[in-house]
């Protein structure tokens, strides 16, 4: 009962008992699970049950937890000092790691989050541009700043309402809302705001409405809009970033954006995030330029250290193998549902993929919506209680590492099997 338990301590401690909301299992209900500690893709909770994990902390554990040379790192980097405020080698090492594999980064600057970098890009693009319009997708998300809290408003160009109290209307006004991989709607705003828009914010694959790839020619006809009316494209890589290829999403469609952000996996599980581009625009950064951003943090040696050693594992060979054990377990996954006579849609690029209790292809976050989020539900908690700890949330992608082997993905589709006729009896 310490799972129990230790929820209603942090319950009144913390606000949802969680310091993020999707950990709190309000989307499937019952109570989330402590982890005391992980290895490899094996979660380990406080009342010493064992789960396979498909969360990875979001992302960032590409490796696996607790991948020898990343702990063998920071053994040494921490017995050095955890933070210095001046600026020390493992910066320039992780950029240079960075701008080597990113086509279109010739810099970086380093910040603690996603949100930050996202936050900071767009402020450069404002900058650049003397423009003050962003273009963001529905169900895109770009961390938790004031001006990305809005998704709502179907038509093109609708001023859309902010999703949380606390947002002022005014610092959502110079965002446009228009639904994912709907490239006329993008051009319609453009047409309507031509010489207004500074940029356009994408997750080149979008991954927070679970997962969905853009359509073929969506990312070229940003491209090519951005080109037309000058307007800077952003690509928000936090997710795909070293995910899904060496290079990321860009490398994989072959799209250069003029700005792009990371995150996640660049931090190598410990508190990162990045924005980067041509030097021309990165020089328009404090204090280079006179666009301001600044970080106590920034640049942290510990998060340096994880971030550089987990760059340095990700080869070739290593996206080679995540794909291989990740179209395994997609086939096996859909080959099982149906067995089952249950109607799914596996949506994947590379390790990151969602399972959508739906008959149809989801290419935006409407589609998303009007899954069975109950039959989800239902399929989330036969599978924690059979040890497979999934995202707790429909609208999320799984993401897999290279401790996934053959073993861990049949242990996994066993579970779903068993998970789906559940589901079938229960919901269909
Ligand atoms: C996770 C994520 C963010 C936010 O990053 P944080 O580190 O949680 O602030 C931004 N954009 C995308 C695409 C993400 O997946």
């Amino acid at each position: 009962m310490k799972n129990a338990k230790l929820f209603e301590r942090a319950s009144s401690v913390l606000p949802g008992g969680v310091n993020s909301p999707v950990r709190a299992f309000k989307s499937v209900g019952g109570v989330p699970v402590f982890i005391e500690k992980a290895d490899g893709c094996i979660l380990t909770d406080s009342e010493g049950n064992e789960y396979i994990d498909y969360i990875g902390s979001w992302g960032p554990m590409i490796l696996g937890h607790c991948h020898p040379k990343v702990v063998e790192a920071l053994q040494n980097a921490v017995r050095k000092g955890t933070s210095f405020g001046t600026p020390s080698e493992n910066e320039v090492l992780l950029a240079e790691e960075i701008v080597q594999r990113v086509d279109s980064v010739e810099m970086v600057r380093f910040v603690n989050s996603g949100t930050e970098a996202t936050m900071s890009a767009v402020r450069l693009a404002r900058a650049a541009t003397k423009r003050d319009l962003i273009i963001k997708f529905a169900g895109g998300y770009h961390g938790h700043a004031d001006s990305f809290l809005i998704s709502a408003g179907s038509g093109a160009a609708s001023l859309g309402i902010p999703d949380s109290p606390g947002v002022p209307t005014g610092a959502v006004k110079d965002t446009r809302i228009v639904p994912y991989n709907d490239l006329e709607k993008v051009e319609l705003v453009f047409k309507e705001q031509d010489g207004n828009i500074a940029g356009v914010i994408v997750e080149p694959i979008a991954g927070n409405m679970g997962v969905v790839p853009p359509k073929p020619g969506f990312l070229m006809g940003l491209r090519n809009l951005c080109d037309q009316y000058g307007a800077l494209l952003i690509f928000d890589e936090v997710m795909t970033g070293f995910r899904v290829a060496r290079g990321g999403a860009q490398e994989l469609y072959s799209i250069n954006p003029d700005l792009t952000t990371f995150g996640k996996i660049i931090g190598g599980g410990l508190p990162v995030g990045a924005y980067g581009g041509s030097s021309e625009l990165m020089s328009l950064i404090a204090p280079a330029g006179k666009v301001y951003q600044a970080g106590t943090l920034s640049g942290n040696p510990l998060a340096m250290t994880a971030g550089l050693v987990t760059l340095q594992q990700l080869s070739r060979e290593t996206y080679a193998f995540l794909e291989k054990q990740s179209a395994n377990l997609q086939e096996k996954l859909e080959n099982t549902a149906m067995k089952s006579n249950v109607s799914i849609e596996i949506q994947r690029v590379g390790s990151m993929l969602t399972i959508f209790f739906t008959d149809h292809e989801i290419n935006n976050i409407d589609d998303a919506s009007k899954t069975n989020h109950k039959a989800f539900a239902g399929f989330f908690h036969s599978m924690l209680e059979n040890g497979i700890h999934l995202p707790p949330s429909g609208y999320e992608a799984w993401f897999l590492s290279a401790a996934h082997n053959d073993d861990i993905i049949d242990k996994t589709v066993k579970c779903a099997a068993n998970a789906f006729s559940f589901i079938e009896r229960d919901h269909f």
